[in-house]
């Protein structure tokens, strides 16, 4: 090697080889930083309840209460971002646009940094508008509801900013569990699936991941105590159906994660569970089992080798404009307001005054699509409404099943969000649902497309 070849090399190597090697260094300059809140927000009144049209009462009690929790996160490079999860069923565009509002002006944040996430507890209050055709509340009903909202409102938003303020030097890691007491509710019959699951012949596609994020802080004596734990399942909170508050399977999965890890808030992001059940269910029994499933899966992922989260937050948010399949005439709309079935009336009325008031209905619903990239870490994806889980299934393998984690219940839950296949087969996630979100028709068909091809364009 003559002393030209030899300059030759070390010019590469200080030019190519160098920078290579400084990168990782210099990315871990950028530090991380996390705040955590919670705010109780089980009701202190015997209001309705959310999620099932058969409820004739009030709550009567409660099991274990609700909270909102929030974590913020910095990536050490301005950006920051919120996450705020709530034991709750769901809550309308309304409620979320405010809230999101009033957290982008007082925290100088954009719409992007804030992502709003609801368990689907069945056993959480109604909330504003969302699913309000479903009850037959009365006026004092009514009130409560409106009142509850309004103190929501108030709660979230302090919650996000009690996070934001306790921002501190953090470590982020993640990982994928396992928990399999979720059943694909269309495939299988409920009083079969005891007996199914033991015969290895359960039905139709499910998704058993269980994504967790860890955020550390480093404690006294240099090791790093968790302070939040995230983690995603997609399942409805569906366990229980009587009178008294409580989280369902992820409010006792909260709490037994909790005790765990001292110190550390877990929060839940429901993940595409729209057509998925925790089988068998309705006793107290098995939705703390559920709790406990979800746990141990936790705390498996967090036991194995969980991957260090370096680099950048980036973030987006959009509105797609979602059509339906068609709309009513006024004359149709006009004869379903004076039907017997309240379900059929309650809608009516509804879509009557969105009519008076803008002299038409709309054709189509401004669907929120919301991706958070974490660095070199999972790509969270953030959809509206009732997800069914061939989006989970479909998007971890379109975009990576090692970093693609897909939340549902996000920022806006106005409906049933089916695949082209739940659209084509029917029945209540296809469509029959719309009625008791107040939604003039099924989803169009491009519905699947168009999802999918704005989360591509957000995570590119
Ligand atoms: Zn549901």
């Amino acid at each position: 090697m003559g002393p030209f070849v030899r300059h030759a090399l070390s010019v590469w190597l200080v030019a190519f080889l160098l920078p290579v090697l400084i990168a990782p260094l210099s990315a871990r300059a950028a530090e991380w930083k996390a705040g955590v809140a919670r705010v109780k927000i089980t009701p202190r009144q015997p209001m309705w309840m959310s999620g099932y049209a058969s409820r004739d009462r009030p709550a009567e009690g409660t099991l274990i209460d609700l909270w909102a929790k929030a974590l913020a996160l910095d990536d050490g490079e301005g950006h920051r971002a919120v996450l705020v999860t709530m034991d709750l069923c769901g809550i309308d565009r309304d409620l979320s646009g405010r809230v999101c509002e009033a957290i982008e002006s007082k925290h100088h944040l954009d719409r992007a940094s804030i992502a709003l996430c609801v368990s689907h507890t069945h056993s959480g209050p109604v909330v504003g508008n969302n699913l309000r055709p479903m009850y037959g509340l009365d006026e004092r009903q009514s009130k409560l509801v409106d009142e509850y909202a309004a103190e929501l409102e108030t709660n979230l938003v302090s919650v996000a900013g009690e996070a934001l303020a306790s921002l501190a030097p953090a470590r982020l890691e993640w990982g994928v569990g396992r928990a399999t007491f979720a059943v694909n509710r269309r495939n299988n019959k409920e009083e079969d699936v005891t007996r199914l699951r033991e015969e290895g012949k359960l039905q139709g596609p499910v998704d058993h991941d269980l994504p967790v994020l860890v955020v550390r802080t480093p404690g006294r004596g240099g090791e790093a105590k968790p302070l939040a734990i995230v983690f995603g399942y997609a399942c409805h909170a569906t366990t229980l159906s009587f009178y008294q508050w409580s989280g369902d399977w992820p409010g006792f999965a909260q709490i037994e994660i909790e005790k765990a890890y001292p110190g550390a808030t877990a929060l839940f992001v429901a993940g595409c569970g729209a057509d998925q059940n925790p089988l068998p269910r309705r006793t107290v029994e098995l939705a703390r089992r559920y709790g406990s499933e979800a746990a141990s899966g936790v705390g498996t992922a967090i036991g194995a080798s969980l991957n260090p989260v370096a680099g950048a937050l980036r973030m987006s948010y959009s509105e797609i404009e979602l059509p339906f399949a068609e709309l009513p005439t006024r004359e149709q709309v006009e004869k379903d307001a004076a039907s017997k079935d309240r379900y059929v009336a309650g809608r009516a009325k509804l879509l009557l005054s969105q009519w008076d008031r803008d002299g038409k209905l709309s054709p189509t619903y401004p669907y929120p699509v919301q991706v958070w990239r974490l660095g070199a870490g999972p790509t969270i994806v953030f959809l509206g409404g009732e997800v069914v889980v061939d989006y989970s299934l479909r998007l971890k393998r379109e975009l990576g099943p090692e970093k693609t984690w897909v939340a549902s219940y996000s920022n806006d839950v106005m409906a049933y969000v089916p695949s082209l296949r739940v659209l084509k087969e029917g029945g209540y996630e296809g469509g029959g649902a719309m009625l008791y979100y107040g939604l003039p028709s099924p989803w169009g068909d491009e519905t699947e497309e168009r999802i999918v091809r704005e989360i591509g364009r957000q995570a590119q």
